[in-house]
C-alpha cells in the first residue's frame, strides 16, 4: 500500500480573521504551481483548516521524495505529512490500520493475530522504538474519546511488535498521530516546510538581481514573506558576456522555484556607464551608477505594479555599502527600498544561499557590470550634495540615455 495523501500544515497567517480564506486560497495556488512541475496528478484542496494534496494516479504515478522536495519550497507551509487515509471505524479497526502503517513505514513485521496482553513481560530490544499515540478527534460525532483511542491503539501496537515498541509518553522518538475527521488520517512523520507566508498575499516588489551571492538570497527572503517578485538585471555588453547574463537567468529560475514566475528585465547599461565614466569623478563611479540603477529599477517597479525595491546590500560589506553610500543610493529611489540582508554577515548570507540552492550558481566566475568600471580607490564616505553635483555633469545626455536603456530592455518571463 502506498500512502497517496499529503496533509499540509500551515503556520503564521498574516492578518488573521476574514483574510484566512484568502491566505489559504493563495497557499493552495502555490502548492498547485509547485506540484505542476513534478510527475503525477494531484488534487489540492482545503478542508476545515487543513490543506490536502491527494494523488489521483496509480501508486507508481508519483515519487513521494520529489513531491516533498517541491512542497518544501512552498512558503507558508510548516509541515508536510504523507498520511495513511482510512475510513472512520471503531478503535479496534483503527489499531489494525496503525499496525499496517507502522509495519510499512518502519519496515517491521507484525505478529499475526496476537493475543491481547501477550507482549507483557517480553524484554525490550535495545533499539525498540519509543512511541506515544496522539489521537485528535476533530469529528465530534465519533463515539470514542481520544484517550481511549490512544490506549487501544497503543496496546495493540505493543502486542503486534513485542519487544520492538515501547511506550514513552514523556520523550518518545516517534509520535503516532491519529486524526479522526470525515476520514481517519494516520501519520508519524512531519517534514518541516519553509515557513513564511504564501507568495501573492503581500504585494509585489522589484528585485535588483545581480549575479552575486547576495541579491538572490535577498529576493528569497522577501518572497518568503508572501511578496511576489519581479527583477531587474543590468549588464554591459560587450564588457559583460552572454554567459554572465545566462547566470542571472539561471539564478532567477532558482528563486522562481520558491517565488513563482518572475518577470526579469535585462537592461543594457553600457552607454550609461560609459557616460558616467567619461564625465564624473572616478572615485564616485559606483555610487552614481547605483543611483541610476535604482531609478531604472523604480521605473520597472511602477510599470509592473510593484510597491518597493529589493537589494542585497549589507552595511559595510564593500565601499558602496557603507552607511554614507547607502544614504546616497537610497536617495535616488522614491519608493521604499527593502534590504533584508542589511545586518547579515557574509557567512550568514552564504549559509542561506547554500540552503536554498543558489550558491553554486552565484559563485560561477563571470564578470559583473559593476566590477568593470570600478575605481581603484572609491569613496567610502560619499556626501550626497557632492554626488548630486557630479551627476549634474550628465544633465545633457542622461535623459536620452535612460530612455534608450528602458526602451531597449529585454523582458524575460522566468517560470
Ligand atoms: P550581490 O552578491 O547581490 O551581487 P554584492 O555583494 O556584489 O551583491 P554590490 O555589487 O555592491 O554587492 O551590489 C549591491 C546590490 O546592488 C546587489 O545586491 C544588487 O541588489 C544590486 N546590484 C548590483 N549590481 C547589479 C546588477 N548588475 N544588476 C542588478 N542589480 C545589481
Ligand atoms: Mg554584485
Amino acid at each position: 500500500m502506498v500512502f497517496k495523501t499529503f496533509l499540509l500544515k500551515y503556520g503564521e497567517i498574516g492578518i488573521k480573521g476574514k483574510n484566512r480564506g484568502q491566505f489559504e486560497d493563495a497557499l493552495v495556488l502555490q502548492i498547485r504551481h509547485a506540484l505542476s512541475h513534478v510527475e503525477g496528478e494531484f488534487d489540492v484542496h482545503k478542508e476545515q483548516g487543513r490543506i490536502y494534496a491527494d494523488v489521483l494516479g496509480d501508486d507508481d504515478s508519483f515519487d513521494p521524495d520529489e513531491v516533498i522536495a517541491a512542497l518544501q519550497k512552498v512558503f507558508g507551509l510548516v509541515g508536510i505529512c504523507q498520511v495513511m487515509k482510512v475510513p472512520v471505524e471503531d478503535p479496534d479497526a483503527i489499531a489494525e490500520d496503525a499496525i499496517r502503517y507502522i509495519a510499512q513505514t518502519y519496515d517491521m513485521v507484525p505478529v499475526e493475530n496476537p493475543v491481547e496482553g501477550s507482549s507483557e513481560g517480553v524484554p525490550f530490544e535495545p533499539d525498540a522504538i519509543t512511541f506515544k499515540v496522539h489521537t485528535r478527534r476533530a469529528n465530534k460525532h465519533y463515539p470514542v474519546s481520544s484517550m481511549d483511542v490512544d490506549a487501544e491503539v497503543g496496546a495493540k501496537l505493543l502486542d503486534a511488535f513485542p519487544g520492538k515498541m515501547k511506550v514513552d509518553v514523556h520523550d518518545p522518538s516517534m509520535m503516532l498521530y491519529i486524526e479522526v475527521r470525515d476520514e481517519v488520517f494516520i501519520y508519524s512523520k512531519i517534514i518541516p516546510g519553509p515557513g513564511g507566508m504564501p507568495v501573492g498575499t503581500n504585494g509585489k516588489a522589484q528585485l535588483l538581481l545581480s549575479g552575486g551571492i547576495d541579491s538572490p538570497v535577498a529576493g528569497w527572503m522577501i518572497a518568503k514573506r508572501g511578496v511576489t517578485l519581479d527583477a531587474t538585471y543590468f549588464h554591459a555588453p560587450p564588457y559583460t558576456s552572454e554567459r554572465a547574463k545566462q547566470k542571472v537567468v539561471d539564478l532567477a529560475k532558482l528563486v522562481a522555484q520558491y517565488s513563482g514566475p518572475i518577470r526579469l528585465h535585462v537592461v543594457n547599461f553600457t552607454d550609461i556607464q560609459l557616460a558616467i565614466y567619461d564625465k564624473c569623478p572616478h572615485d564616485e563611479l559606483t555610487i552614481i551608477m547605483r543611483r541610476f540603477m535604482m531609478r531604472i529599477a523604480e521605473h520597472f517597479a511602477k510599470q509592473d505594479g510593484s510597491q518597493a525595491l529589493i537589494t542585497g546590500e549589507s552595511i559595510g560589506q564593500v565601499a558602496s555599502q557603507t552607511i554614507q553610500s547607502l544614504v546616497c543610493t537610497d536617495d535616488a529611489a522614491s519608493i521604499p527600498v527593502f534590504r533584508p540582508l542589511i545586518g547579515f554577515d557574509k557567512q550568514d548570507i552564504i549559509d542561506i544561499s547554500l540552503k536554498i540552492g543558489t550558491y553554486e550558481t552565484s559563485i560561477q566566475p563571470f564578470e559583473d557590470c559593476c566590477t568593470i568600471f570600478v575605481a581603484k580607490h572609491p569613496v567610502t564616505k560619499p556626501r550626497l550634495d557632492i554626488i548630486k553635483k557630479s551627476e549634474e555633469k550628465l544633465s545633457d545626455v542622461i535623459d536620452g540615455l535612460m530612455e534608450e536603456a528602458v526602451k531597449n530592455t529585454e523582458t524575460i518571463v522566468i517560470r
